[in-house]
């Protein structure tokens, strides 16, 4: 899958899994603040399930920006925002935390016991005793095609991402969009569709200029067809899509025949459930104090761009920060006979243990 890659230093990834998961917390979220949260409890012993429902890590700096400089991470004057999460990926790897890509978190319960029954919407349970939510501006959503009659193919006949590539293969495919998902699919699809048409509403493409290169060489050859023009409306026989007609920009319609439609128009964030879970809420951000960044449900934390307190100011910097504060707050959350003290990592052999670096 072109734009899905898997970076050498992503921990052990599973999704998928249907028996509830028991674990000390559950992050939501794997941006860089949900990240740096593993590193954090790791450092004090406390494992944790990471969920995002994106399918790669990386928040906003993997999806709306991997290629650009960062300039105010402390002692990085300068690195890339998939270069950090690559990094932070790398940080935490001795922390084993287990990843659970491409599902949204749906519900949060709060058991009388005051642990919490946490279910992801592709069917995950998890049974934590803490909750660090780190969900930036929301879990990301792709931007659907606003024809009507569209919901009614959603998910078989007109698709978002792509799950299953072979399924296409032999298919009559219209691929809409003008982005990076859209010409690597383009490229990709290429080779075993019947027929393949992309669709984009402008002549300039934001997507690497290779791929669009490599794309205009096999409109060229006749492989595949490239139109500017907005999509119109659907056709359909028996319940069945038949295809879309769009319409150029000298106003023209064409009738594309299609099984299927590849819709690649980019994603939105959404609060989404979150605002749902009871939290105290402050114009679309969670409320949280300052001392431990715990939410108005005790056990519930968050950290990152998805909180709000006096003075935040939504930077990665401030994530990092408040996910240490968090950690030991959860520390005391989880155990609080356990006596909390101050370690550093230079001369502390039990994390010395824990990064794998103690000496044999
Ligand atoms: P995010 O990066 O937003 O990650 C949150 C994750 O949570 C997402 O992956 C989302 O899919 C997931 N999620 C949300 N809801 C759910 C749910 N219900 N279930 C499962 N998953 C969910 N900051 C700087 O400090 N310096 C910079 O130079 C800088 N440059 C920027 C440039 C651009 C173009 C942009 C857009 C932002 C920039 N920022 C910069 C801001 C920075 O990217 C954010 O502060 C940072 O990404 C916040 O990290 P986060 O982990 O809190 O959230």
């Amino acid at each position: 899958m072109p734009t899905q890659a898997v970076p050498e230093a992503r921990p052990r990834v599973d999704s998928g899994a249907r028996a509830p998961i028991h674990t000390e917390v559950v992050i939501i979220g794997a941006g860089p603040c949900g990240l740096f949260q593993v590193f954090e409890l790791g450092l004090l012993g406390i494992g944790c399930h990471v969920i995002d429902s994106l399918s790669m890590p990386g928040g906003q700096c993997a999806e709306l920006y991997p290629d650009k400089p960062i300039y105010d991470i402390p002692a990085l004057p300068v690195c890339g925002a998939q270069e950090l999460i690559e990094r932070l990926l790398q940080q935490i790897k001795p922390f084993n935390a287990q990843f659970h890509l491409g599902e949204e978190v749906s519900a949060i319960c709060r058991r009388p016991d005051g642990r919490f029954d946490m279910t992801t919407a592709a069917g995950t349970r998890l049974d934590t005793g803490a909750v660090v939510i780190a969900a930036g501006v929301g879990s990301f959503q792709p931007r659907r095609l606003a024809l009507p009659g569209a919901e009614a193919f959603e998910g078989h006949s007109i698709l978002y991402r792509v799950r299953n590539a072979q399924a296409l293969s032999g298919r009559r495919l219209v691929i809409f969009g003008g982005g990076d998902s859209a010409l690597d699919w383009t490229l990709e699809l290429v080779h075993t569709a019947e027929s393949l048409t992309l669709v984009h509403r402008r002549p300039e493409f934001r997507a690497a200029p290779a791929s669009v290169a490599q794309m205009r060489a096999l409109e060229a050859a006749g492989r595949l067809r490239c139109l500017e023009a907005l999509a119109h409306e659907l056709t359909s026989e028996g319940g069945e899509l038949t295809g879309v007609r769009v319409r150029a920009a000298d106003g023209t319609l064409h009738e594309l025949p299609a099984d299927r439609l590849l819709v690649f128009f980019g994603l939105h964030p959404k609060l989404g459930p979150i605002a749902e879970w009871g939290l105290e809420l402050e114009r679309k951000a969670v409320r949280v104090d300052t001392e431990k960044f715990e939410t108005s449900v005790p056990g519930i934390f968050a950290v990152g761009d998805v909180n709000t307190y006096p003075g935040k100011k939504k930077l990665i910097l401030s994530g990092f920060h408040e996910a240490a504060l968090a950690a030991f707050a959860i520390q005391h959350h989880l155990y609080p006979q356990k006596k909390q003290f101050l370690q550093y990592t230079t001369t502390s052999p039990a994390m010395h243990k824990r990064l794998g670096v103690a000496e044999s």
